[in-house]
């Protein structure tokens, strides 16, 4: 309890520790996927509620439940729903959300999957959506319809590093009785919190900055009032979206290190921002803390820092986009973010690549961008080998 009033870091190191594990300073694996009753009443009472125990480890497992509360507290809701994935946990929230003839609205550079799935497959069962630029809160308003059933979006936006403000789509969605859901991957409860800004739900792809180490896929969800939080953990229990034990512990003691893991790394990347920006061969360059960014103030207002993610356009397009990709040495070829190493990828022939031209042009995936994942190395070396890699092409 004192715990859960303490500082960030605090809660950081303590969340979610059992008070009855034999004196283990960590929270055990239960790798279990069954938990035996103490008699016929015990087992029936379980399964009625009267008893809190745990039956099954699809509904509920003493290591992932310690993760779940974490993560609740840290986003200051209700409770917390970890997922096998990040889009278990878009697919949950969808399903809990959307029903036949639903339609949705979201940010239009919107994680790829997380549109892809609506387009491809809930349209098979009547769901429509309209995707926008959500950083205009006037787009937003004249998307919604009288069967809009939720309001989707992604701040700062993937690759595009663009910011909605989240307290000013939580008075349009809720003017219009719609539930605001925010996926916050690319800022983490350390940098930004939905909920206290008006949203409804707020989730997380987990394999990003909460877990940081690039050795797990998880999710997690976090809805402020218990209705959508039953509704939305009912559907990942029978839908078969739950985590793992194993994977539960590895995050839970990943997130341990969360606040100094993205101190350090955005301040390579405030370093790095403002290295690329002079670069003649660099186009222009956007991350939230560059005052030539279009939603700088936003960001100083709604964020508590501006994070670690850089995306730039090199001059040359496309090829010279792929080439560097060639050239750098220590920044790791590879999608996925949040990690303490840094990553580079190049979404026009990548994450990207399956959207046709005109629609990526529409969500501002231009062919000479780079979207840049900065970790904890020395930031010296970093910019050495971005340097090397932009000679070469020269
Ligand atoms: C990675 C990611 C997801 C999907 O998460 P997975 O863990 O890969 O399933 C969703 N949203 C954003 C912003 C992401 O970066």
């Amino acid at each position: 309890m004192k715990k859960k009033k303490s500082g960030f870091n605090t809660k950081l190191v303590h969340l979610g520790e059992l008070e009855d594990s034999m004196g283990s300073v960590t929270v055990p694996i239960f790798q279990t996927s069954t938990f035996s009753f103490k008699n016929a009443q015990h087992g029936a009472d379980c399964f009625s509620g009267k008893d809190d125990g745990y039956i099954y480890t699809r509904l509920g497992n003493p290591t992932i439940n310690a993760l779940e509360e974490t993560i609740a507290e840290l986003e200051n809701g209700f409770g917390g729903i970890a997922t096998s994935s990040g889009m278990g946990a878009v697919n949950s929230i969808y399903l809990a959300l959307l029903g036949q003839g639903a339609h949705l609205v979201s940010t239009a550079s919107v994680y790829g999957p997380s549109r892809n799935v609506i387009e491809k497959h809930y349209s098979r069962f009547g769901v429509e959506a309209t995707f926008v630029d959500t950083s205009d809160p006037d787009k937003v308003k004249q998307s919604i319809k009288s069967n809009t059933r939720m309001i989707l979006v992604e701040t700062p936006s993937n690759p595009t590093m663009q910011i909605t403000d989240i307290r000013k789509i939580a008075e349009i969605a809720h003017k219009y009785g719609i539930p605001l859901v925010v996926d916050n991957t690319f800022s983490s409860p350390y940098l930004q919190n939905p909920l206290d800004l008006g949203a409804d739900v707020v989730f997380h792809s987990i394999t990003k900055f909460i877990n940081g180490h690039a050795d797990v896929v998880g999710g997690v969800i976090v809805a402020k009032e218990e209705n959508l939080y039953k509704q939305i953990r009912d559907i990942m229990v029978n839908f078969g979206c739950n985590m793992d034990p194993h994977q539960a512990y590895l995050v839970h003691r990943g997130v341990k290190t969360l606040s100094i893991r993205i101190e350090k790394a955005q301040e390579n990347a405030a370093k790095i921002a403002q290295w690329l920006e002079k670069h003649p061969l660099v186009k222009w360059v956007k991350y939230p803390g560059l005052r030539s960014h279009p939603q700088h103030e936003l960001a100083k207002k709604q964020m508590r820092g501006f994070g670690t993610m850089i995306s730039f356009e090199l001059k040359g397009g496309h090829n010279t986009g792929k080439a560097f990709m060639d050239n750098v040495e220590l920044a790791i070829l590879a999608v996925s973010l949040g990690g303490i190493e840094t990553l580079i990828q190049h979404p026009a022939s990548m994450t990207h690549s399956g959207i046709n031209k005109e629609e990526k042009l529409k969500a501002g995936i231009t062919d000479g961008l780079v979207r840049l994942s900065v970790g904890i190395e020395n930031v010296e070396d970093l910019i050495d080998d971005l340097s090397q890699a932009l000679d070469k092409i020269t």
